[in-house]
């Protein structure tokens, strides 16, 4: 019985090391709303650039058949740039990152990057050219090492330290007793909502890509920590291709455009300034954050 008992105690570390990894995965999948209906087409074009310009043409998008949530959406990001997106809750901002990911095709009209439809485009390296910095950072059940490498799975100690420190959470680490290996996750320790961000941020400085995705939390954080985000996000921006889902205007007002959306349709759009001298929908959410910086548009 002895003897059975290294092999049995060795597949069940095993089958509890796969059932974790498919939660894991499970659960990323399911916040980012993961579709596996999204197919590669046959000899499907690998993307290899390190200069991204976006372009949505005309975009429909339903995510089901009897409501439509986009409506015929255009804008461009040229290669560089930054474009953030505004508007109130269910406006469909979130949306215009998810289609550009592809977890979803659009309805009508078309996304490509380079002049070439993502749909005619293999996942694998679509995705490899994106960084995305989410609302709600997902953190696998592992050490805060293993979730920032995650980013890049062949960096070395030596660079996830330099991405740490560029996301301005290495002092945040060396103060855990257990520094890098301390364990994190719903079964370790809890990070609050800036610092799950700068992981994100940590993890995407890693990957390098041309293409960066920020997805503004919604809850506020408390101003300096938000301030601090907003330097980061400055600094991972620029000369990558941005999108920024906006809540609080303050991240936004050096945006190259800034489109506010209203039900599915880009209702403005123009630079910060442009937006206020229009004195319309931009202009009073504008006016409607003075004073309190904490109150999300929403
Ligand atoms: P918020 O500011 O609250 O994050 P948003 O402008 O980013 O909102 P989206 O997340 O893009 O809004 O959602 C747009 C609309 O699509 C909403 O009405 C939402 O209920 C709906 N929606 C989002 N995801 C799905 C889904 N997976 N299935 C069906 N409807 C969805």
């Amino acid at each position: 019985l002895l003897q059975l008992y290294a092999p049995l105690n060795f597949l069940g570390f095993v089958y509890r090391e796969i059932k974790h990894s498919l939660a894991d995965m499970e659960k990323m999948f399911n916040l980012m709303g993961q579709n596996a209906e999204v197919k590669d087409i046959e000899a499907a074009q690998i993307l290899n650039t390190q200069s991204a310009s976006i372009r949505f043409d005309h975009v429909d998008f339903s995510y089901e058949s009897n409501r439509q949530i986009l409506h015929a959406v255009s804008f461009d990001i040229p290669a560089g740039k930054t474009v953030a997106v505004v508007g109130s809750s269910g406006a469909g901002k979130s949306t215009l990152s998810r289609l550009l990911y592809r977890f979803y095709d659009v309805s009508q009209g078309g996304i490509s990057i380079n002049g070439v439809d993502v749909r005619k485009l293999n996942q694998i390296s679509l995705r490899a050219h994106i960084g995305i910095v989410p609302q709600d950072t997902v953190l696998f059940n592992d050490s805060i090492y293993y979730n920032i490498a995650y980013g890049q799975p062949s960096a070395n100690r030596n660079e996830v330290i330099q991405a740490a420190k560029s996301a301005h959470i290495y002092e945040f680490i060396q103060s855990l007793p257990e520094g890098f290996d301390t364990l994190v996750g719903e079964r370790g320790l809890k990070l609050s909502g800036g610092e799950k961000q700068r992981v994100a941020i940590a993890r995407t400085i890693l990957k390098n890509p041309p293409i960066l995705i920020f997805d503004e939390a919604t809850s506020a954080l408390d101003s300096r920590t938000e301030k601090a985000i907003q330097a980061e996000l400055k600094e991972i921006s620029t000369n990558r291709t941005t999108l920024i889902v906006a809540h609080r205007l303050s991240t936004i007002a050096e945006a190259d455009e800034i489109l506010v959306m209203e039900q599915g349709e880009i209702v403005e759009r123009g630079r910060h300034r442009d937006l206020l001298e229009l004195g319309a929908h931009y202009a009073r959410m504008w006016q409607l954050q003075q004073g309190d910086e904490e109150v999300s548009i929403d």
